[in-house]
Protein backbone atom coordinates (compact mmCIF):
# COMPACT_ATOMS: atom_id res chain seq x y z
CA UNK A 1 0.00 0.00 0.00
CA UNK A 2 1.29 3.44 -0.78
CA UNK A 3 1.44 5.89 1.78
CA UNK A 4 0.64 9.27 1.79
CA UNK A 5 1.99 12.10 4.45
CA UNK A 6 -0.25 11.58 7.38
CA UNK A 7 -0.99 14.45 8.45
CA UNK A 8 -1.79 16.58 5.04
CA UNK A 9 -3.90 19.27 5.83
CA UNK A 10 -3.59 18.71 9.96
CA UNK A 11 -2.85 21.91 11.11
CA UNK A 12 -3.01 21.49 14.68
CA UNK A 13 -0.64 18.62 14.90
CA UNK A 14 2.37 19.75 16.34
CA UNK A 15 2.92 20.32 20.52
CA UNK A 16 1.85 23.92 21.34
CA UNK A 17 4.43 25.97 22.83
CA UNK A 18 4.08 24.21 26.36
CA UNK A 19 4.99 20.94 24.56
CA UNK A 20 1.41 19.63 24.97
CA UNK A 21 -0.29 18.15 21.59
CA UNK A 22 -3.36 19.76 20.60
CA UNK A 23 -6.06 17.85 19.17
CA UNK A 24 -5.77 16.46 16.02
CA UNK A 25 -8.61 18.69 13.35
CA UNK A 26 -11.39 16.34 12.77
CA UNK A 27 -14.05 17.24 10.17
CA UNK A 28 -17.26 18.30 11.54
CA UNK A 29 -19.82 15.41 11.53
CA UNK A 30 -21.48 16.84 8.54
CA UNK A 31 -18.36 16.27 6.57
CA UNK A 32 -18.07 12.83 7.85
CA UNK A 33 -21.53 11.88 7.25
CA UNK A 34 -22.99 11.28 3.56
CA UNK A 35 -26.84 12.63 3.08
CA UNK A 36 -29.06 9.73 3.98
CA UNK A 37 -26.57 7.70 5.85
CA UNK A 38 -27.73 8.71 9.52
CA UNK A 39 -31.47 7.47 8.33
CA UNK A 40 -30.12 3.91 7.60
CA UNK A 41 -28.73 3.52 11.16
CA UNK A 42 -32.17 2.75 12.43
CA UNK A 43 -30.80 0.43 15.19
CA UNK A 44 -27.65 2.69 16.11
CA UNK A 45 -27.11 5.81 18.30
CA UNK A 46 -24.70 8.13 16.22
CA UNK A 47 -23.83 9.93 18.78
CA UNK A 48 -22.45 7.03 20.89
CA UNK A 49 -20.47 5.94 17.09
CA UNK A 50 -19.30 9.20 16.56
CA UNK A 51 -17.66 9.30 20.27
CA UNK A 52 -16.72 5.53 19.81
CA UNK A 53 -12.63 5.20 20.89
CA UNK A 54 -11.88 2.79 18.28
CA UNK A 55 -12.86 3.19 14.42
CA UNK A 56 -16.25 3.18 13.05
CA UNK A 57 -17.26 3.39 9.32
CA UNK A 58 -20.14 3.41 7.46
CA UNK A 59 -20.11 1.73 3.73
CA UNK A 60 -23.40 2.02 1.04
CA UNK A 61 -23.58 -1.14 -0.71
CA UNK A 62 -21.24 -0.84 -3.27
CA UNK A 63 -18.23 -0.38 -0.59
CA UNK A 64 -17.46 3.12 -0.70
CA UNK A 65 -17.37 4.98 2.48
CA UNK A 66 -20.33 6.69 3.60
CA UNK A 67 -19.45 7.26 7.22
CA UNK A 68 -16.42 7.66 9.42
CA UNK A 69 -16.64 8.04 13.51
CA UNK A 70 -14.09 10.84 15.07
CA UNK A 71 -11.61 8.15 15.83
CA UNK A 72 -11.14 6.53 12.45
CA UNK A 73 -10.20 9.94 10.81
CA UNK A 74 -7.99 10.55 13.89
CA UNK A 75 -6.35 6.91 13.52
CA UNK A 76 -5.99 6.64 9.67
CA UNK A 77 -4.21 10.19 10.17
CA UNK A 78 -1.80 8.79 12.52
CA UNK A 79 -1.36 5.66 10.63
CA UNK A 80 -0.98 7.24 7.17
CA UNK A 81 -3.81 5.61 5.84
CA UNK A 82 -3.25 7.01 2.17
CA UNK A 83 -7.43 8.05 1.72
CA UNK A 84 -7.01 10.52 3.87
CA UNK A 85 -4.83 12.35 1.61
CA UNK A 86 -7.54 15.02 1.38
CA UNK A 87 -9.75 15.24 4.24
CA UNK A 88 -12.61 17.02 2.49
CA UNK A 89 -12.94 14.16 -0.46
CA UNK A 90 -12.89 11.28 1.19
CA UNK A 91 -16.96 9.94 1.55
CA UNK A 92 -17.11 8.75 -1.66
CA UNK A 93 -14.12 6.70 -2.19
CA UNK A 94 -14.06 2.76 -2.56
CA UNK A 95 -12.75 1.36 1.34
CA UNK A 96 -10.97 -1.23 -0.05
CA UNK A 97 -8.40 1.23 -2.19
CA UNK A 98 -7.05 1.70 1.61
CA UNK A 99 -6.70 -1.83 1.57
CA UNK A 100 -3.35 -3.79 0.41
CA UNK A 101 -4.09 -5.94 -2.97
CA UNK A 102 -3.58 -9.09 -1.30
CA UNK A 103 -6.46 -8.42 1.04
CA UNK A 104 -8.81 -6.55 -1.33
CA UNK A 105 -10.45 -10.40 -2.27
CA UNK A 106 -11.08 -11.55 1.09
CA UNK A 107 -12.50 -8.04 2.35
CA UNK A 108 -14.44 -7.77 -0.93
CA UNK A 109 -16.34 -11.05 0.23
CA UNK A 110 -16.40 -9.82 4.03
CA UNK A 111 -18.37 -7.05 3.44
CA UNK A 112 -20.85 -8.68 0.75
CA UNK A 113 -21.52 -11.25 3.41
CA UNK A 114 -22.21 -8.67 5.99
CA UNK A 115 -24.52 -7.19 3.53
CA UNK A 116 -26.40 -10.00 2.69
CA UNK A 117 -27.34 -10.52 6.19
CA UNK A 118 -30.63 -9.74 7.25
CA UNK A 119 -30.81 -6.88 10.04
CA UNK A 120 -33.86 -8.04 11.14
CA UNK A 121 -32.60 -11.25 12.44
CA UNK A 122 -30.67 -10.74 15.67
CA UNK A 123 -27.70 -12.67 14.20
CA UNK A 124 -24.17 -12.32 15.40
CA UNK A 125 -22.47 -9.99 13.45
CA UNK A 126 -20.01 -11.19 11.23
CA UNK A 127 -16.85 -10.80 12.42
CA UNK A 128 -12.90 -11.18 12.07
CA UNK A 129 -9.84 -11.05 13.58
CA UNK A 130 -6.80 -8.91 12.21
CA UNK A 131 -3.44 -7.26 13.30
CA UNK A 132 -2.52 -3.89 12.76
CA UNK A 133 0.65 -3.02 14.70
CA UNK A 134 2.76 -0.06 15.00
CA UNK A 135 6.45 0.25 15.01
CA UNK A 136 5.72 0.18 19.06
CA UNK A 137 3.19 -2.26 19.70
CA UNK A 138 1.51 -5.61 18.53
CA UNK A 139 -1.90 -4.94 18.09
CA UNK A 140 -5.20 -7.22 17.76
CA UNK A 141 -8.33 -5.93 16.20
CA UNK A 142 -11.74 -7.47 16.28
CA UNK A 143 -13.93 -6.12 12.76
CA UNK A 144 -17.83 -6.35 13.73
CA UNK A 145 -19.79 -5.75 10.65
CA UNK A 146 -23.93 -4.85 10.44
CA UNK A 147 -25.92 -4.99 8.11
CA UNK A 148 -28.14 -2.29 7.86
CA UNK A 149 -31.55 -1.57 6.62
CA UNK A 150 -32.72 -3.13 2.84
CA UNK A 151 -29.32 -4.16 2.21
CA UNK A 152 -28.30 -0.09 2.02
CA UNK A 153 -24.86 -0.58 3.74
CA UNK A 154 -22.99 -1.75 6.37
CA UNK A 155 -21.83 -0.53 9.52
CA UNK A 156 -18.32 -1.30 10.82
CA UNK A 157 -16.95 -1.53 13.99
CA UNK A 158 -13.16 -2.16 14.97
CA UNK A 159 -12.26 -3.03 18.86
CA UNK A 160 -8.76 -3.46 19.87
CA UNK A 161 -8.52 -6.49 21.75
CA UNK A 162 -4.49 -6.84 22.22
CA UNK A 163 -1.76 -4.44 22.64
CA UNK A 164 1.55 -5.40 23.83
CA UNK A 165 4.83 -4.48 23.14
CA UNK A 166 6.63 -6.81 20.51
CA UNK A 167 8.24 -9.50 21.17
CA UNK A 168 11.22 -10.20 18.95
CA UNK A 169 12.10 -8.21 16.46
CA UNK A 170 14.62 -7.13 14.33
CA UNK A 171 16.91 -4.15 12.80
CA UNK A 172 16.53 -2.71 9.70
CA UNK A 173 19.27 -4.12 7.81
CA UNK A 174 18.88 -4.14 4.17
CA UNK A 175 21.28 -6.67 2.76
CA UNK A 176 19.40 -9.71 5.06
CA UNK A 177 15.85 -8.82 3.42
CA UNK A 178 16.89 -7.96 0.25
CA UNK A 179 16.16 -10.54 -2.71
CA UNK A 180 18.23 -11.17 -5.66
CA UNK A 181 16.41 -8.28 -7.15
CA UNK A 182 16.55 -6.35 -4.62
CA UNK A 183 13.14 -6.16 -3.21
CA UNK A 184 12.10 -6.71 0.11
CA UNK A 185 9.37 -8.32 0.70
CA UNK A 186 6.35 -7.40 3.23
CA UNK A 187 3.49 -9.24 4.62
CA UNK A 188 0.35 -7.13 3.84
CA UNK A 189 -1.45 -8.17 7.53
CA UNK A 190 1.17 -8.97 10.44
CA UNK A 191 4.20 -6.55 8.22
CA UNK A 192 6.74 -8.88 8.85
CA UNK A 193 10.04 -8.94 6.59
CA UNK A 194 10.99 -12.15 4.33
CA UNK A 195 14.33 -12.91 5.15
CA UNK A 196 16.16 -13.50 1.91
CA UNK A 197 19.16 -16.53 3.52
CA UNK A 198 15.75 -18.06 4.41
CA UNK A 199 12.38 -17.84 2.72
CA UNK A 200 10.68 -19.81 5.36
CA UNK A 201 11.56 -16.93 8.19
CA UNK A 202 9.85 -13.83 8.29
CA UNK A 203 10.99 -11.15 11.35
CA UNK A 204 9.20 -8.16 12.60
CA UNK A 205 11.33 -4.85 11.83
CA UNK A 206 9.47 -2.10 13.95
CA UNK A 207 11.42 0.62 11.39
CA UNK A 208 9.75 -0.68 8.81
CA UNK A 209 6.11 -0.79 9.83
CA UNK A 210 6.22 2.86 9.83
CA UNK A 211 8.01 3.62 6.66
CA UNK A 212 9.69 0.43 4.31
CA UNK A 213 12.72 1.52 2.16
CA UNK A 214 12.08 1.65 -1.55
CA UNK A 215 12.02 -1.13 -3.74
CA UNK A 216 9.28 -3.49 -1.26
CA UNK A 217 6.83 -5.24 -2.11
CA UNK A 218 3.60 -6.18 0.09
CA UNK A 219 2.79 -10.28 0.05
CA UNK A 220 1.51 -12.33 2.06
CA UNK A 221 3.53 -14.88 4.91
CA UNK A 222 2.18 -18.53 4.70
CA UNK A 223 0.32 -18.09 8.28
CA UNK A 224 -1.04 -15.33 7.38
CA UNK A 225 -2.22 -16.17 3.49
CA UNK A 226 -3.40 -20.03 5.25
CA UNK A 227 -5.49 -17.29 7.70
CA UNK A 228 -7.00 -15.28 4.79
CA UNK A 229 -7.71 -17.89 2.42
CA UNK A 230 -7.51 -21.16 3.79
CA UNK A 231 -8.08 -24.31 1.91
CA UNK A 232 -11.61 -25.93 2.34
ZN1 LIG B 1 2.05 -12.23 7.83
Amino acid sequence: MESSDAHSGVKNNKPDSNGVSTSLDVPSLSDRCAQGFKECLVKFNLDEIDNYPNTVYGLWSDSTLAYTNKAWFTFMQENSGEIVGDPSQFLGKKILKSFPDQLKPFYQELFSKALAQDPSESLAPVQHAYECSSPEYYRQYSMALYPLEQQQGVLVVNSLVVMQSHKETAQPIENIYRDGDGIIHQCAHCRKVRCTDDSQRWDLVPAWIKSIPPNASHDLCLPCFEYYYPKN
